[in-house]
This record gives C-alpha cells, sequence and structure tokens, in this order.
C-alpha cells in the first residue's frame, strides 16, 4: 500500500477545507485533511478463525448456507400441531417417538399425536409448535396441555432464522470481534480473508530520553534525563488496535544523522511512522528540519488542549513512501493526538469502517473552566451515583506531562470546540478508556 498515498497536493487538500488555518486549526478540520491523505490496503492473506480476531475483513462474507439449517425445537418438551390444541379445555395428545438433537427427523406423527422433542431437535414433518415440558402432565403414554397456553409457531426455530443463505453475514471493512469469529464458525468457514497488518514504524527523539531497561529497579538516571515512556504507550495504544505490526525505530537522538536514517528506515518498512518530540515551536532540535527534508510534511498548530504541536505528511525514501504522524513530545499529548487523529487513520489505511467510538453523557461534579475556539479533552474518572446515572470527576492535575492523570482515569472528558465554561452537574461527553486503551 506504500506505492498508493493519495497523489492531491496537500495545498489542493487545503483549498477544498473552509477555515482551514495550519496556526490555528479545528480539530475535526485536521481530521478532514488527515483522511484525504490515507491510501487504502492492497495486500490479502488467508486466515485460520483463531489467528483472525481483530483483523480487518477483505471482503464481504456471504452466507453459504443458511443457519440453523432446519427448523428445530427452542425447548425440551413435545412437538404438535397448534390445530390439535383446544382453546377451551385441557387438549390429551399421544406421545409417540422421540427427537433427540443431532438425530434425522422422525415421524410420521398422526392427528392427534405429539412427539416427545429436545432442545436443538429437527421439527418431526408437518408438526409446528413445542410445548415446555414443564408446562404439561404426563399420563401413561399421554401428555396434558392445559388451554390457552400456546400460539401456533411457539418455541420453533425457524431454518434460516439467523442467518439466510446468500445474505451477507459481515461485511468487509468489519473487525473481527467474538461473537464474529463464532458466526463465521458457524457457517462452516474455518478460513478469513483479511487484509495484511498495517506496519507502523515507532520512534522517540529527544536528547533528554534513556530508554528503561529490562531490570526489576530503576537504574539512575544523569541529570536532567528521563525515561523514555512514549514508546511504551504508542506500542501500547497500537497493539489494542488489534491489526498492526509494530516495527521499534528506537530512541533518536537530536542529530540529523541518526534522525534522517530512522525516518528512511521508517519509509522503507513501514506503512505510517509515528514519532514524539520535536515538533513544537521553537524547540532547539533537528526533528522538524529532517522531516522536511525526507518529505511534504505540514507543522500544524491545532486548537486543542492537549496537544497543539502536530506534524502530518508523508517521508520518502527512495521508491517507497510512509505516512508520517509527529506527535508533540509530551506524554499525554502523545495519547490524545493519538486518539484524536492517529487511531482512525490507521484503522482506514488498514482497511477497515471506522465506527463513530461510543460516548457517554455524565454529569461533571464540578465546574470547568473552558475557553471557546479549541477542544479540550480532560482526564475524567465516571462513576455511577446511587440513582443510576453516569457522573464524571475531573482527575486533578490536567498538565500534558503527566501521566498518572491517564492511568487514574477511566476516560476522557472531550469538551467541544465551541463550548464555554461548565457549571457543575452540566452533562459532558465522555470517551471511556474501556474499549478504546
Ligand atoms: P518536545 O515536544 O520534544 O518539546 O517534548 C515536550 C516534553 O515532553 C518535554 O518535557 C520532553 O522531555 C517530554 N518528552 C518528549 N519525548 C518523551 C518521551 N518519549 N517520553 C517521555 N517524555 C517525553
Ligand atoms: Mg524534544
Amino acid at each position: 500500500m506504500n506505492e498508493t498515498l493519495t497523489d492531491r497536493s496537500f495545498s489542493e487538500i487545503a483549498a477544498q477545507l473552509a477555515g482551514y488555518d495550519p496556526q490555528a486549526l479545528r480539530v475535526d478540520l485536521a481530521q478532514d485533511f488527515i483522511r484525504q491523505l490515507l491510501p487504502r490496503p492492497t495486500e490479502l492473506e488467508r486466515l485460520p478463525l483463531r489467528s483472525a480476531l481483530g483483523r480487518v475483513l477483505a471482503a464481504d462474507i456471504v452466507s453459504p448456507l443458511q443457519v440453523p439449517a432446519h427448523d428445530n425445537s427452542a425447548m425440551d418438551g413435545y412437538a404438535l400441531r397448534a390445530i390439535d390444541l383446544n382453546p377451551q379445555a385441557e387438549t390429551r395428545l399421544r406421545v409417540v417417538g422421540t427427537s433427540l438433537a443431532g438425530a434425522a427427523a422422525v415421524g410420521p406423527v398422526g392427528v392427534g399425536e405429539c412427539q416427545r422433542i429436545m432442545t436443538g431437535a429437527l421439527m418431526p414433518a408437518g408438526l409446528d409448535t413445542v410445548v415446555p415440558q414443564e408446562f404439561t402432565r404426563v399420563e401413561e403414554g399421554w401428555v396434558i396441555i392445559p388451554p390457552g397456553l400456546l400460539r401456533a409457531g411457539d418455541n420453533r426455530r425457524l431454518a434460516g432464522e439467523d442467518l439466510a443463505l446468500g445474505s451477507v453475514a459481515l461485511a468487509a471493512g468489519r473487525r473481527l470481534t467474538p461473537s464474529d469469529l463464532g458466526l463465521l464458525a458457524s457457517l462452516g468457514l474455518g478460513q478469513v480473508q483479511v487484509w495484511r497488518r498495517t506496519r507502523v514504524a515507532i520512534m522517540s527523539t529527544g536528547d533528554e530520553l534513556r530508554a528503561v531497561g529490562t531490570d526489576a529497579q530503576a537504574q539512575p538516571l544523569p541529570e536532567g534525563c528521563l525515561y523514555d515512556s512514549n514508546r511504551h504507550t504508542l506500542w501500547a495504544m497500537l497493539e489494542r488496535l488489534g491489526m498492526i505490526e509494530v516495527i521499534d525505530l528506537g530512541l533518536v537522538p537530536d542529530q540529523p544523522e541518526a534522525l534522517r536514517q530512522a525516518f528512511e528506515r521508517g519509509a522503507r518498512e513501514a506503512d505510517a511512522i509515528i514519532s514524539s518530540g520535536g515538533v513544537s515551536v521553537g524547540e532547539a532540535d533537528y526533528t522538524k528540519r529532517v522531516m522536511a527534508e525526507l518529505g511534504e510534511v505540514l507543522f500544524w498548530k491545532i486548537a486543542m488542549r492537549p496537544g497543539r504541536p502536530m506534524a502530518i505528511g508523508k517521508i520518502r525514501s527512495g521508491e517507497r513512501e510512509a505516512l508520517l504522524f509527529g506527535l508533540p513530545g509530551n506524554p499525554v499529548a502523545v495519547m490524545v493526538t493519538f486518539y484524536a487523529f492517529v487511531r482512525e487513520a490507521l484503522l482506514r489505511i488498514s482497511g477497515a469502517k471506522p465506527e463513530p467510538l461510543l460516548m457517554l453523557k455524565a454529569a461533571c461534579t464540578r465546574p470547568l473552566r473552558k475557553k471557546a475556539g479549541r477542544t479540550e479533552y480532560q482526564r475524567g474518572i465516571v462513576s455511577r451515583t446511587s440513582d443510576g446515572r453516569w457522573q464524571v470527576e475531573i482527575t486533578g492535575n490536567q498538565g500534558s506531562g503527566i501521566l498518572s492523570s491517564m492511568s487514574q482515569a477511566n476516560g476522557l472528558v472531550v469538551l467541544g470546540h465551541e463550548q464555554g465554561n461548565i457549571a457543575a452537574g452540566d452533562a459532558v461527553d465522555v470517551l471511556p478508556f474501556e474499549g478504546l486503551l
């Protein structure tokens, strides 16, 4: 998919986005812009079911059979003809034979007769209704059914009621879920065609960073240094997407040659590169310069908090080309910009049709200061009130370097671009981490 990045120029894309301003870019416009840079996947693979969880279906799954294959009983009881039931008084039917699940249908069953039947057993020819055994009395080969209990067709599952022959059971672009694997198995399909994994190269830039070792105890850090956390959050968020192959380009110092080598390797080996750090305004480093040298890159200031500076574009190495997401360095900003921009983009280039993220409305426990004109993502702890409603409390320090606030929180409170101050008790949108992280 490397060669198929859109051939429209950035200025053409920008010209079509009303209100495009790279110095104060609205979140929704940045998302629209990015959507237009995205290539479609081209490479397929066929996988056994157990290897396909989270992978993206490359073609519709058309049901090769009907599920269930035949009419069958939903209960343990007696299969009968509804027309034999007396609506005013007890009905007595003679029991002839038994239908067991997994066995061929038995019959025939005459007028005034019924058959003992187990859940999942085929409905005997001519019988249309099942009375659950707990509603009946049995007397020496006869079953007695009270009046007014049943309508024709009760407790009978119809052939094809789950999946009709030839219907689209799962649509292309779907990320396979646990129920999907079961559904594929119910169709008799042991393999499935998916898009190949999207290759994403990650790197951290900054001379102050040190890589964590494999020791149980932290090693002492030189003064002014800190451990690189961003590659670990990025790796984990990418893993959770379920269809990403991560290429770790490591920790790259602020040296032009090292940066150039890392970005070029990313362009050669990956479909997308995610870097963190070095894209802020007025930074004394080489990251931006090297990015601009190796491809077509825009440096945006996004009207959001956290996560204002971001680089977006394409990096080239010879014939190869990769999308670039140059994220800010602050650890919370990395996570928020990933969810705001990168996640959906990666799903799309992986062939997935992204579903809208599930949001919940929760009452904010305290007033919040919020400036209209930017989107804010605050870390929140959602809980249930005693009367069963959602409420959200903002975690303490909202600084973009306070990664512990992400670990404390169970969701992001998303305050939209136009939104102003929030009063205590106002409903706000929360993006729960469950299902996202
Ligand atoms: P930058 O965007 O490069 O100016 O970085 C902003 C802040 O984020 C600085 O305080 C950096 O030390 C910090 N930072 C940058 N990269 C990382 C990283 N990989 N892990 C943890 N903190 C980082
Ligand atoms: Mg830096």
